[in-house]
């Protein structure tokens, strides 16, 4: 028997994975699921993004995360580099 339409939206509304908050993390590990071929349903609360912040500053190990979910090269050609003496 073929699915309604009804019940084949349902079918496709199926996700793995259900993640709870669209911020960093969320996000993050919707991509890096994502990038392993696990489908990540994100759900987000707020109605509005927040965008206040002043820098994204972390320590060179961390671009191992960073590249493991792809963007690695996209945000340090947009870093500054910070050496102590
Ligand atoms: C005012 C402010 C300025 C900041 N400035 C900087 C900065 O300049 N540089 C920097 O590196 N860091 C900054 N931070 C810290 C940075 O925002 C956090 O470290 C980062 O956002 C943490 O990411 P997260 O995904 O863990 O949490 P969040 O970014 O808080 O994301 C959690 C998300 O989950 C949602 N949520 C919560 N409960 C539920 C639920 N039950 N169902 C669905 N959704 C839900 C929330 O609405 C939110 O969108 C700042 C933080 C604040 C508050």
């Amino acid at each position: 028997m073929r699915p309604q339409p009804a019940q084949a939206q349902a079918m496709e509304a199926v996700e793995d994975i259900v993640i709870a908050g669209a911020g960093l993390a969320g996000l993050a590990t919707a991509r890096g699921l994502h990038r392993k071929g696990v489908r990540s349903l994100v759900l987000e609360s707020s109605l509005m993004l927040r965008a206040s912040g002043f820098a994204f500053t972390t320590w060179t190990n961390a671009f191992r995360a960073l590249d493991t979910l792809g963007v690695g090269d996209k945000i340090q050609h947009r870093t500054t580099q910070v050496h102590h003496k």
